[in-house]
């Protein structure tokens, strides 16, 4: 597709977009309207991992115990499996990360991959009472309501710190995720655009 065809977000190539947001924050829905647009792919970590426990690959078999808890796969793993995956040719132009980094060791992680800061950072900003909600809203079979209060106890100890890293580093660009799916893109965009 030619720049020119990419509607809302002609002539804007990103290379590396964080998309940050607590669980139910609706970004792994933006990612992939995002991507679409931009003609990046979309890199979810969270699908990643459960593809490969649908697989059974030994990667799956290593870290479908702790997703089932709701709580985080180790750094050193997700350090792996975010290199690989960074390192394949449709990644080389552009990519938008949705689901990493989810601690602090992991950013410093994606720095030393990309050999520096990430582009921009998206913090797609949702309020807790809203995400409870949404999330027992769409409850996957599999998830218990205590496995979605891990979730989202997990964002707030090992995630949110995120907040503050990129805030500090002048990277952190807010939105905000109380709105339409619509309302929500064309907010990115426009702070992509800068
Ligand atoms: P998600 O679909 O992004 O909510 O991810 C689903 C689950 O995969 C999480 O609850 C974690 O157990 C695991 N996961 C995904 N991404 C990461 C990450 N960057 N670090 C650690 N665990 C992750």
């Amino acid at each position: 597709m030619a720049v020119a065809d990419k509607g809302a977000v002609a002539g804007y190539s990103p290379r590396s977009v964080v998309l940050l947001g607590p669980p139910g924050s609706g970004k792994g829905t933006q990612a992939e309207i995002l991507a679409r647009d931009l003609g990046v792919p979309a890199i979810s970590t969270g699908d990643m991992l459960r593809e490969a426990v649908e697989e059974g690959s030994e990667l799956g078999r290593k870290v479908e115990g702790i997703m089932a808890t709701g709580d985080l796969v180790d750094d050193a793993t997700m350090a792996r499996v975010v290199r690989e995956r960074l390192a394949k040719p449709d990644a080389a132009a552009g990519f938008l990360l949705d689901g990493y980094p989810r601690t602090v060791p992991q950013a410093e992680v994606l720095e030393e991959i990309l050999g520096g800061h990430p582009q921009a950072v998206i913090l797609v900003d949702v309020p807790e009472e809203e995400l409870v909600r949404r999330a027992l809203g769409r409850q996957r079979a599999d998830d218990t309501e205590e496995v979605i209060r891990e979730r989202l106890r997990v964002y707030g100890n090992k995630t949110a710190p995120l907040v503050g890293y990129y805030r500090d580093r002048g990277l952190l660009r807010t939105v905000d995720g109380h709105r339409s799916i619509p309302e929500v893109s064309t907010a990115i965009t426009r702070v992509l655009r800068g």
